[in-house]
């Protein structure tokens, strides 16, 4: 019997700060999911974290699934992490020179990506996105670009357009400021749809340098893609001279240390990283064979560049954090206790009727307020089910239980989150359930 009405967390020293916020951010933030739009009450200012826990300035304790937006794979204030990351340092903060940690991070990368023979650093995932995708058009000598409905890839020009009506259409701006001359260069097509894909290609044949897809869509919803259409997209990209990009942002590192192209057994052309890879601080990668990421400057023609690329600090916390990631049976026991998590949260919601599909995929979940058992693509999504998210976030909330501010976003689970409190968890989550249905 879940312990009924939960009273409303306090948030005053939250939204004190927040009051303070908004005179100096545009809508009181740094990036716009924080702004708790989506979801009820303020947004909670972090005090700090440490493990799977949370605390808020209102002294609020949560276990934490958002984790950053993915990148604390070991929670909160890891031990090794802190202490790489204060030795470093001490020697001082950046020198925009190349140092050693560069090279060990890389060879540690390298080793064991049998995908990749050479990458490039720099400092967040939108920017090894923009590099990545100027690094196939430099190659390919073509402008356009194919992205799917549904895949965020960070916020350069090129990707922050949304389809327009029609199947295979040129894509439209998704936010102001964005010429219509760089959409005019995105086709947008639907997930897990060939016949999109072939009509593109047929109709602008010659002239598509890449198709970027995210190694597992995870920005809006969970919408885990067949083998079979991985494998689809690899060969007709192949076929017609088109780059494929895995955007591993979030995939790398995360379904297993050598990402979503290990889990479908593809090769794509490029891979992009960022989130886990810097352990919590901010670092990009991209990477490719040698000879593609031959044409990256100075080498090559395709300038790309960073002040605090590679940044040592950045680099320590990466390399400490990768480092544990190595050690054997890390993936299987924290994709064991996610899928576990999820399983017993799911027949719950089974056995009470509740129309919750817990999509879950390595140590990623995502609730979905809906019966329906497949979702593929952004069509998939019932939107009018995010009001069951609201009310399910405050709950939460209300029990200690700290999810994304949005239902299109993506939970994870950290080496850090115990059984003890993956079990204190759940039952949160299962009161929270009942309410949401009550
Ligand atoms: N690509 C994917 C798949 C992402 O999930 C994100 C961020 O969430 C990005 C790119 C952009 O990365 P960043 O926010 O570090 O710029």
């Amino acid at each position: 019997a879940g312990s009924g009405k939960k009273g409303d967390i306090s948030r005053e020293k939250s939204a004190e700060l927040y009051e303070k916020a908004k005179q100096y951010f545009p809508g009181g933030v740094n990036s716009p999911v924080r702004a708790f739009k989506s979801v009820h009450g303020t947004p909670l200012f972090i005090e700090r974290g440490d493990g799977c826990f949370l605390w808020d300035a209102d002294g609020n304790q949560f276990t934490d699934f958002c984790c950053s937006w993915g990148p604390l794979i070991l929670g909160h204030n890891h031990p090794k992490i802190r202490e790489k990351v204060t030795k470093t340092l001490e020697k001082g903060l950046s020198f925009g020179a190349p140092t050693a940690l560069e090279n060990e991070l890389a060879e540690l990368i390298l080793k064991h990506n049998r995908y990749i023979e050479k990458l490039r650093f720099v400092s967040s995932g939108t920017e090894a996105v923009m590099s990545a995708i100027r690094l196939a058009r430099g190659y390919t000598g073509r402008d356009k670009i194919i992205k799917f409905d549904g895949c965020y890839h960070g916020h350069s020009d090129s990707l922050l357009v949304k389809a327009g009506s029609g199947l295979v259409t040129f894509g439209e701006t998704s936010s102001a400021g964005v010429p219509k001359a760089f959409a005019d260069e995105t086709l947008v097509i639907p997930l897990a749809d060939r016949e999109a894909v072939e009509t593109a290609f047929s109709e602008f044949k010659g002239q598509i340098a890449a198709v970027i897809i995210e190694g597992i869509p995870a920005n809006n919803g969970l919408l885990i893609q067949e083998h079979e259409y991985i494998h689809f997209l690899r060969n007709i990209t192949k076929e017609n001279g088109t780059l494929l990009i895995f955007d591993e942002v979030i995939t790398g590192f995360r379904l297993g240390f050598e990402g979503a192209a290990a889990h479908y057994d593809v090769q794509p052309d490029i891979l992009t990283y960022g989130k886990i890879i810097g352990g919590g601080m901010p670092v990009g990668a991209y990477g490719a064979s040698a000879a593609l990421m031959s044409h990256i400057s100075p080498d090559g023609g395709v300038y790309q560049a960073g002040t605090l690329s590679g940044n040592p600090v950045a680099m320590a916390a990466g390399i400490a954090q990768l480092t544990e990631l190595r050690s054997s049976g890390f993936y299987k026991n924290l994709n064991q206790k996610t899928a576990e998590f999820a399983e017993a949260i799911q027949r719950y919601a089974a056995a009470k009727n509740y129309k919750v599909n817990l999509v879950n995929v390595g140590s990623i979940f995502w609730f979905a307020f809906t019966s329906q058992t497949t979702i593929r693509t952004a069509g998939d999504i019932d939107h009018g089910s995010m009001e069951l998210y609201k009310v399910f976030h405050r709950e939460l909330l209300n029990r200690g239980v700290y999810l994304g501010p949005s239902g299109y976003e993506v939970g994870f689970v950290s080496a850090a989150h115990s059984k003890t409190e993956l079990e204190k968890a759940k039952r949160a989550i299962f009161e929270s359930l009942d309410e949401v249905f009550r």
